[in-house]
């Protein structure tokens, strides 16, 4: 394929596999939880590494903070938000 085929065909990284952790969790939450997860999220005053804190200690999950940052820029596998 050329590069001119390539794009008319279109970009080919469109997101695929499984969700990433933070959007897994964000989804088995109770509502509450979720929102204010999500709050958490949009807050930039909550560091990536202090969610992660947080939620190892109120949801029992290990997630990295290299993780929550991913997501949060939409570096992850989940789809775009
Ligand atoms: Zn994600």
């Amino acid at each position: 394929m050329s590069l001119a085929g390539a794009l008319q065909a279109g970009p080919t990284s469109t997101r695929r596999g499984p969700r990433c952790s933070v959007h897994t969790l964000l989804r088995s939450l109770p509502n509450v939880e979720s929102r204010a997860l999500a709050t958490m999220l949009d807050d930039n005053g909550w560091l990536g590494s202090d969610i992660a804190k947080v939620i190892r200690s109120e949801v029992g999950v290990t997630i990295s903070g290299t993780t929550i940052q991913r997501h949060r820029r939409g570096d992850c596998s989940c789809e775009p938000v």
